[in-house]
């Protein structure tokens, strides 16, 4: 099965690391929508938010351990973590990831 996500944590397609270990990857968006966006990815294979079940669920904590470790070692304070699921909600690559936005004033709802 052919995953962008997945070839990126493979290393068949080239990404700005963040941050790494073994069972999550971190690198800068392509497109980034504020100063700093970054997404934060599980290293296996899960298609959503919506696919997330008490066997694979663990992997979801450690993302947020990152995220926290991450901004406070960029200096980050205030951030904004988002998972888009569903092609209705904007989710254009189907495996699970958190982007990580700072760097300006966020609004609320977001569109
Ligand atoms: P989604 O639209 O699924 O919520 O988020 C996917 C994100 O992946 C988008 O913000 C998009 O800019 C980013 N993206 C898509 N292709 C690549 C790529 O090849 N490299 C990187 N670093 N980001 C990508
Ligand atoms: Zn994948």
């Amino acid at each position: 099965m052919s995953c962008l996500f997945c070839s990126i944590v493979n290393g068949d397609i080239p990404s700005n690391k963040v941050y790494e270990d073994e069972l999550v990857y971190a690198f800068y968006d392509i497109d980034p929508q504020a100063p700093v966006h970054f997404l934060v990815i599980p290293k296996e294979h899960i298609p959503s938010a919506g696919a997330v079940t008490p066997e694979n669920s663990a992997v979801v904590a450690h993302c947020f351990e990152v995220i926290a470790q991450v901004t406070k070692e960029l200096g980050i304070t205030d951030f904004r973590v988002v998972s888009n699921c569903g092609l209705q909600a904007g989710q254009s690559v189907p495996h699970l990831h958190f982007h990580v936005l700072a760097g300006r004033d966020m609004t609320w709802p977001p569109g």
